[in-house]
């Protein structure tokens, strides 16, 4: 699933490309995706131009003049940026061409992503009002964070994946700042030293911070690129590690359940 990182990594690949530039034609092959594709879409972007490709959270933002469209990759979602004559392959749902002839070409095997419109306020949309602060921004620090996790009993792994508290932070580098602040994942949210809590503030921000940096080295695969960029690429410490050697101190690494998600933490690095 694309995790924040790879969401930011998309919005870095793609807007060289298309911010500034106007569309001329949006082609929808297949409108069933985990909400029907908004028929604005097609009846009010031809024509416009694209000001600006931002990101909230996981959803990437193309703003115009006359609104916004919000895309969510969703479980299996991805945007390349093609020559419009290049021929669809299979799953590949949506085009947005440019008056340049390039084509944002929207490919969806699952489709449970989303191409929705909206002519309001962005910050007022019903997926975007209700969102955390986001965790690379100063909005996310221990001042915002140690308060949310004193009215919590909920196991901390939790807590940091609730998009309320802070958006983006997936399983993958939740049990990996996890162990990085040498918490244990099941440990009560109010139930964690202030200081505690800021080691683990510093540890989300560190470890998706790299691994955007990391996308960077992919960026020129999404330009007429076959293959997808090289997610996940980084090294896990715990994710994915259940009964190999702690690289810290050998013990095994446990795996348990959370909230139906698998986590990985050390039993002795972590507490
Ligand atoms: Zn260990």
């Amino acid at each position: 699933m694309p995790e924040l990182p790879e969401v930011e990594t998309t919005r870095r690949g793609i807007a060289p490309h298309i911010e500034g530039q106007r569309v001329s034609q949006v082609i929808v092959r297949q409108a069933k995706l985990r909400w029907p594709v908004s028929p604005e879409i097609s009846q009010l972007l031809p024509g416009e131009t694209i000001n600006a490709v931002k990101r909230r959270a996981k959803y990437l933002l193309l703003e115009t003049n006359k609104g916004t469209l919000i895309i969510h990759l969703g479980m299996s979602g991805s945007l390349r940026v093609v020559n419009a004559s290049t021929e669809p392959e299979k799953h590949e749902h949506i085009d947005i061409i440019f008056s340049n002839d390039l084509c944002l070409r929207y490919k969806d095997p699952r489709r449970f992503g989303c191409f929705l419109w909206s002519n309001t306020a962005i910050e007022n949309h019903k997926l975007i009002q209700h969102l955390g602060p986001e965790p690379l921004s100063n909005a996310f620090d221990i001042a915002y964070f140690y308060p949310k996790a004193q009215k919590k009993k909920v196991p901390i792994k939790s807590l940091i994946m609730d998009g309320h508290i802070v958006v983006g932070v997936g399983n993958i580098y939740a049990s990996e700042a996890l162990f990085q602040a040498g918490i244990h994942p099941k440990r009560a949210a109010n139930n964690i030293s202030k200081k505690r809590l800021e080691n683990l503030v510093a540890a989300i921000k560190v470890i998706l911070a790299k691994a955007i940096e990391q996308g960077g080295t992919t960026l020129k695969d999404f330009v007429n690129s076959e293959g997808k960029p090289g997610y996940f690429q980084q090294t896990l410490n715990v994710y994915g590690r259940g009964k190999q050697p702690c690289q810290h101190c050998q013990t095994p690494i446990k795996q348990i359940v959370i909230a139906q998600r698998s986590t990985f933490y050390c039993p002795k690095c972590q507490h």
